[in-house]
C-alpha cells in the first residue's frame, strides 16, 4: 500500500500530534501520523501531561516573579550544564506562546493551580484537567478536525531518501505483516520518543548509572525502543548524551510505574523514609538525587508518607479512587494510623514517629538542618495517613538525534539532513544529562511547532 501526504509523522505521541496540529493550521494540505500502537499518546498519555511555562497567566495571579533568563538557567542547571544552549534557548523564547496556543487553540483545559517541580526555581508548571489522557485526547481531536489521518498499529520502519539524500518517506510494517510506503512531498518528522523501554539498548549507553542493570523497571509506554533513533542513525545521522538516562523516583514495585498519588509530595507535603524509619534525602531533589539516595537504602526500597490533610487537598480520592483501589489491593499502599501504615509494610513505627517529631520541629525551627528542603516546607500532620511502597524506574533518555534550532535532524559533519526533522523525546542535546519535570511536554509542543513550520518551509 502506498500513501502520500505532504508531511509525514512517525509517531503520533505528544510531539507527533502538536507537529500535525501546527503543520495543518499552517497550510499543509496533509498530514500522515504512523503510529506503531492501537492508541496514541505514547509516555505523553502516561504523564501528567505539565509544561512549565514562565510568565504564564497563573503566577501573574499569584504574584510569582519568573523570567525566560530564570528558566533557561533552571533547564541548564538541572541538565548539569551540558544541555545546548542555542535548542534551551529556542524553548525558553516559545514556551510561552506555545503554553497559550495550547489553551486558546487546541483547547487544553488547565486547572487553576500550577506544580511546583523540583529543580524549578519558581513554581511554572501548567497542569491540565484530566492528565496526560485528557491532553493527549484533546490534541489528537484537534489533530483529527483539522484532517490528520493517523495509521494504527503501523511501525516504521526505514527511513527512504531520493539520490541526493533527501528524506522524502518512509517504509512502514502493519500490524498484518503488509508493508505501507509513505511518501513526504515535503518532509518527515520523527516523533517516536525515547528507548527506556529498549533494554538492550539501554544497557549499551548506560555510563552514568553503576546500580542501573536490566531488572529495574521502566515507567514507559512498551513502544519507546529508540525506533527513530536507529532508523536516523541508518541514514548517517548524529547523536548526543545517548549515556544520560533519567531515573525516576518514586514508583509502585507492582507495575515499575509512577503513581499518581505521588502528586502529593510533587505538589504539597510528603516524607520519604527507609525502610529503618529514618528520611535519607530532600523530598522535593531533583529526580537524580532522589534516585540516587533511594538506590542506596536498605532493598532499595522506601515509603511514602502523606497526612489526612494533604491527602484532602490534593483530592486524592476525589481524582485517583481507581488508582487507590488497585494499590490497596497489590499492598504497594495502606491508609490508617501510623500503628497500621508502618505495621503493614513492617517498618519500626517508633523510628518514623521520631522522624516526624524531628522533622516538624525543624519546620517550626524553618530550617531542614538534614536535607536543606524548602519548597512546601510543611508539618506533618495527623492521621489517617496514606503510605506506599516506593522503587526507582528508568524514566526518560535525553539522549537522541542531534537536530538544530529549526529541528533539522543534523548528520555526523553537522549539516541538515534534507526532509528529515525531529522533535520531542527522540532528539538529544536539549535536557543535558538530566531533564526537569513538565520541561519534556513543553519541549514536545516547541520543538513539535518547529519541525512542522521547518517542514513547510521547505521547497
Ligand atoms: P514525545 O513525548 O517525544 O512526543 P511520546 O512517547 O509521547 O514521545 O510518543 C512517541 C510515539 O511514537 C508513541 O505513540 C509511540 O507509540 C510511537 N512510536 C515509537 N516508535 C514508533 C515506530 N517505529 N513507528 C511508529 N510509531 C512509533
Amino acid at each position: 500500500k502506498e500513501i502520500s501526504a505532504e508531511i509525514v509523522i512517525i509517531g503520533a505521541g505528544g510531539a507527533g500530534l502538536t507537529a500535525a496540529i501546527e503543520a495543518l493550521e499552517n497550510g499543509a494540505s496533509s498530514v500522515a501520523l504512523i503510529e506503531k500502537m492501537d492508541i496514541t499518546g505514547g509516555n505523553t498519555r502516561l504523564s501528567g501531561g505539565e509544561y512549565a511555562a514562565p510568565n504564564n497567566w497563573l503566577q501573574a495571579g499569584e504574584g510569582i516573579e519568573d523570567s525566560k533568563e530564570q528558566y533557561f538557567n533552571d533547564i541548564y542547571e538541572g541538565g548539569y550544564e551540558r544541555g545546548n544552549k542555542e535548542l534551551i534557548q529556542v524553548i525558553v523564547d516559545n514556551a510561552l506562546e506555545s503554553a497559550e496556543w495550547l489553551k486558546d487553540d487546541v483547547g487544553v483545559v488547565y486547572r487553576d493551580k500550577m506544580s511546583w517541580y523540583g529543580g524549578h526555581k519558581v513554581a511554572r508548571t501548567l497542569w491540565p484537567v484530566g492528565d496526560g489522557p485528557v491532553y493527549v485526547d484533546t490534541l489528537e481531536e484537534k489533530a483529527r478536525s483539522l484532517g490528520a489521518e493517523i495509521y494504527f498499529t503501523t511501525t516504521a520502519n526505514e527511513l527512504i531518501q531520493d539520490e541526493n539524500g533527501r528524506v522524502t518517506g518512509v517504509v512502514a510494517t502493519y500490524k498484518d505483516g503488509a508493508t505501507y510506503t509513505f511518501k513526504a512531498d515535503k518532509g518527515v518528522i520523527m516523533t517516536t520518543g525515547g528507548f527506556s523501554a529498549n533494554i538492550e539498548m539501554r544497557e549499551a549507553v548506560n555510563t552514568m548509572w553503576p546500580s542501573l542493570d536490566a531488572n529495574v523497571p521502566n515507567t514507559n509506554s512498551p513502544a519507546i525502543t529508540g525506533d527513530g533513533i536507529v532508523m536516523a542513525q541508518a541514514i548517517g545521522a548524529d547523536v548526543v548524551d545517548m549515556d544520560a538516562i533519567q531515573l525516576y523516583p518514586v514508583n509502585n514495585p507492582a507495575t515499575g510505574n509512577y503513581y499518581y498519588i505521588d502528586y502529593a509530595r510533587l505538589n504539597s507535603t510528603a516524607l520519604l523514609v527507609n525502610k529503618e524509619g529514618k528520611r535519607f534525602v530532600n523530598e522535593k531533589g531533583t529526580r537524580d538525587v532522589i534516585s540516587l539516595a533511594t538506590l542506596e537504602q536498605t532493598d532499595k526500597m522506601v515509603y511514602e508518607i502523606i497526612d489526612a490533610a494533604v491527602v484532602a487537598e490534593q483530592r486524592l480520592y476525589e481524582d485517583y479512587q481507581a488508582e487507590i483501589d488497585k494499590c490497596l489491593k497489590d499492598g504497594v499502599l495502606a491508609i490508617g494510623t501510623l500503628e497500621e501504615v508502618c505495621e503493614h509494610f513492617g517498618v519500626p513505627v517508633e523510628e518514623v514517629k521520631a522522624t516526624i517529631a524531628h522533622y516538624n520541629e525543624m519546620v517550626d525551627a524553618g530550617t531542614d538542618e538534614d536535607f536543606g528542603r524548602t519548597d512546601n516546607f510543611n508539618k506533618i500532620g495527623d492521621g489517617p495517613y496514606f503510605m506506599f511502597s516506593s522503587v526507582v524506574s528508568v524514566h526518560h533518555t535525553m539522549g537522541g538525534v542531534k537536530i538544530d534550532a529549526d529541528a533539522r535532524v543534523l548528520d555526523k559533519d553537522g549539516n541538515p539532513i534534507e526532509g528529515l526533522y525531529a522533535a520531542g523525546e527522540v532528539t538529544g542535546g536539549i535536557h543535558g544529562g538530566n531533564r526537569l519535570g513538565s520541561v519534556a511536554v513543553c519541549d514536545t509542543v516547541v520543538f513539535g511547532r518547529v519541525a512542522a513550520q521547518s517542514a513547510l518551509a521547505q521547497k
